[in-house]
């Protein structure tokens, strides 16, 4: 349920809203608006008596929310909200360009492919230290030390740093050394971790898992959000369908529904999304015609030498080129 309060409401009538439906078992969350305050109202999904507190003074009307998620819902929070990633919010008017390569594998690796990110205009820094193989036997990421060399990298170029984290355990190690923790597809409803990112003051990162609805996304979302950590980004990355020749297939749809169901911004990730490097350019910039609030790219510097995705990776060049694409796509909607 949400409580929308009438225009002049004072503070003390807020207060006094806030504190009777805590007085009652839920917990609260306050919207300011520029034209009214709305108080959400968060707990057990049992019916709540509305006309209770639609009597309290100040308070203008009450709805139901209706949706599964609350917290993630647009009905909660009609605007959008933006993730600070090192002063550039995430879901306004600029496009967050995340990028690099699948994984860390190596100082020099990693330097170089955050120098010519960086160049190219990307605003943030990728690279898996923690990687979730399909096969045990494949490169699983250099662990700890690779999270020591993106510091590193973000001391050099001055990019904030976006990385995995696949168990809870993991989270306060790598909440340590990134600007982001990256919440993976194949970790989208692991809710120990969900519950852990919940509890980081780090912005979350999360990635549709890949036979997952974008109800379960957002659900998904509300874990972290009713954990206490209201900065989660979400992404589309690609579904699996019957489709063979392509690794996945992006779900474009996803973008503007997940805009209109939820507050939170939205990227893709063009790269897992189609799965070889030849597409990845044209799904980004179909990524941000259709209104997605940033791109995660994978970008390596010798994709034929790369330990994972080296498929799907941007040579620097190739990279540039897109940013230079998606600038042109962007300025027609009227963002940056
Ligand atoms: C990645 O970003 O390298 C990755 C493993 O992505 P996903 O979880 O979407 O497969
Ligand atoms: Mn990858």
């Amino acid at each position: 349920m949400i409580i929308v309060m009438q225009h002049q409401a004072s503070a003390a009538q807020i207060a006094a809203v806030v504190a009777r439906v805590e007085q009652a078992g839920y917990r609260t969350s306050l919207i300011k608006g520029e034209e009214r305050t709305i108080i959400g109202v968060i707990g057990d999904d049992r019916p709540i008596d509305r006309t209770q507190f639609e009597t309290l003074d100040g308070v203008d009307k009450t709805m139901p929310v209706l949706k599964p998620f609350k917290l993630a819902s647009r009905d909660m929070h009609p605007m959008d909200t933006h993730v600070p990633l090192n002063g550039t919010p995430v879901g306004g008017p600029h496009i967050a360009v995340i990028a690099g390569p699948c994984s860390v594998e190596s100082r020099a690796q990693i330097l170089e492919a955050a120098q010519a990110v960086k160049e190219a205009g990307a605003t943030a820094l990728r690279g898996g230290a923690f990687k979730p193989r399909t096969s045990p036997y494949s490169f699983q990421g250099m662990g700890e030390e690779g999270l020591q060399l993106l510091a590193e990298a973000r001391e050099a170029t001055g990019l904030p740093i976006v990385t995995e984290a696949m168990s809870p355990e993991q989270v306060p190690l790598v909440a340590r050394y990134a600007d982001m923790i990256q919440i993976g597809a194949r970790n989208m409803q692991n809710y120990d971790l969900l519950r852990a990112a919940g509890k980081s003051d780090k912005p979350v990162l999360l990635k549709r898992g890949m036979m997952s609805t974008i109800e379960e996304l957002l659900m998904s979302a509300e874990y972290v959000l009713a954990g206490g950590n209201a900065r989660v980004i979400l992404c589309e990355r690609g579904i699996r369908t019957f489709e063979k020749y392509t690794r996945n297939t992006t779900d474009i749809n996803a973008i503007p529904v997940i805009k209109h169901l939820t507050h939170l911004p939205v990227l893709l990730d063009p790269s897992h999304g189609v799965g070889k490097w030849e597409y990845v350019a044209a799904v980004a910039r179909a990524g941000i015609a259709a209104g997605a609030d940033g791109l995660i790219v994978e970008v390596h510097p010798h994709p034929t030498e790369a330990l994972s995705d080296g498929a799907q990776s941007l040579k620097p060049e190739k990279f540039a080129q897109l940013v230079r694409e998606c600038r042109q796509v962007a300025a027609v909607l009227g963002r940056s």
